[in-house]
């Protein structure tokens, strides 16, 4: 589970790391059997954790890192780089900018200003500050199923922020943001490209005709989903969704879901580079050692972690961001896994999907006759399968926007509470039938 390996290619990486530098010997004198004790410890408390890197976790939106980014990560935390600006972070700042750049070339963007941040809630933050200061006073506007983090950020940079409807596939309802752009005030569209929730895809293809007519700024917000770009997999309307990001001003994307990183990995992407103009700040002590740009003067954010960008640098080496390498495929994977889970819900009488998933993650329930009856029931299976080593998570899905195949059920709450699969590990496609199998078993 945890392989020998790795811990062999680290040490070779550390003494290779070792030789670049000629110092003088010194002995860092750790009391390393207290060391040791604690950090025993450490292991016995953190085995209190759903096994969230096996795909038999298919629960929250948790994949683990890659090995090589893991790796590369602890690597360079020996050094401990600091990505605020040059003077510390000499290997990691370019290694960042490179990155970076690789992630702008995947939405077809080589002309842009970007960074990594410490995840997609301040890349998101980023994004809406510069949009408060290109369209000051004017609504931010997100949909209903949108992340929270919009309106809450909205909140901290008083910027207005209105909820758009939503439609019964969870996707920002057309009529329903017009009726918002007629009113002539809204600055900022968000269109979320796979929400957290339902993994449900924001119609960017129409929001961008309507752009013609109203003219307001588009920030796209794929922290989880971004990665589909790559995909070959999707139905077709929902890849032309995907191949029309590059007409965006801005986007975020989290290597740190679905890009195999440690947590702290975000990135904001800002198509017209002359938004740097925003960040512009003086600090007296830290810009000194280059004339090139100082990636602290183009982030909210001052230090940052250079071992994020040294981990994304890593993998984008072993997995470039190409449609037919192994991370394309990867993406293809995770929706073919949700698809197959998605024909065993429906094949199934027992059972009743959401709706058919256009990213990698379902929602289904338990078929009963109202909706407490079922919201109580996907608790009860919910519980059974994590017995079983089988892990899911919960989610309340409003029943205003429930789609018609859910017609003949009585609505007695405002809300449901369904199952929730994210399946988001490569490997997924391989343990569908296994997951379904136990599912299955516990609720009969
Ligand atoms: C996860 C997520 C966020 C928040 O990002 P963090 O990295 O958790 O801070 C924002 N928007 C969407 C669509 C997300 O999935």
């Amino acid at each position: 589970m945890f392989d020998k390996k790795e811990i062999e290619i680290l040490q070779k990486s550390l003494s290779r790391l070792q030789e670049g530098f000629s110092l003088p010997k010194w002995n860092p004198n750790e009391k390393w059997g207290d060391v040791e004790k604690i950090l025993l410890e450490v292991a016995r408390k953190m085995q209190n954790n759903y096994p969230y890197f096996h795909p038999q976790y298919a629960g929250q939106m948790l994949k683990p890192p890659h090995a090589v980014a893991r790796m590369a990560y602890a690597l360079a935390m020996y050094i401990n780089p600091n990505n605020h600006a040059l003077d510390g972070s000499k290997a990691s700042s370019p290694m960042e900018k490179e990155a970076v750049s690789q992630m702008a070339e995947m939405f077809g963007w080589k002309n842009y200003l970007g960074h990594l941040t410490g995840g997609g809630t301040i890349a998101n933050m980023e994004a809406l500050w510069v949009a408060g200061k290109v369209h000051p006073e004017k609504k931010i506007v997100a949909s209903e199923l949108s992340h929270y983090t919009h309106e809450r950020i909205s909140g901290v940079l008083g910027l207005p922020f209105e909820k758009v409807a939503c439609d019964t596939l969870g996707r920002m309802h057309l009529k329903a943001l017009e009726d918002l752009l007629l009113k002539g005030d809204v600055g900022t569209v968000v269109v979320t490209l796979g929400t957290t929730g339902t993994g449900s895809v924001d119609p960017l293809t129409d929001i961008l005709e309507l752009q013609k007519v109203y003219g307001f700024r588009i920030h796209i917000d794929a922290a989880y989903g971004g990665y589909f770009t790559l995909s070959t997999a999707l139905d077709n309307q929902v890849k032309e969704h995907f191949n029309n990001i590059s007409y965006a001003n801005s986007i975020v994307v989290d290597p740190h879901k679905h890009g195999l990183q440690p947590y702290g990995c975000g990135c904001i992407l800002f198509k017209d580079p002359e938004v740097g103009r925003f960040y512009k700040h003086d600090s007296p002590y830290t810009y000194f050692t280059s004339a090139e740009l100082h990636l602290g003067e183009i982030s909210l954010e001052c230090s940052r972690a250079g071992a994020s960008a040294v981990a994304l640098w890593a993998t984008l080496q072993l997995f470039p961001l190409t449609a037919d390498g192994p991370m394309g495929q990867g993406m293809n994977n995770c929706h073919k896994a949700a698809m197959d889970l998605y024909s065993k819900i429906t094949d199934n009488n027992n059972f009743v999907p959401l709706h058919m998933p256009e990213t990698d993650i379902v929602i289904w329930a338990p078929k009963d006759e109202s909706l407490s009856q079922i919201s109580k029931r996907s608790k009860a299976l919910f519980q059974k399968c994590a017995a079983q080593n089988i892990h899911l998570a919960l989610f309340n899905y409003p029943t205003r926007l429930l789609p018609d195949h859910w017609g003949s059920i009585k609505k007695d709450r405002e809300q449901v509470t369904c199952l929730r699969s994210s399946l988001m590990k490569w490997e997924h496609v391989d343990w569908v039938d296994r997951i379904w199998e136990i599912v299955e078993k516990e609720a009969s």
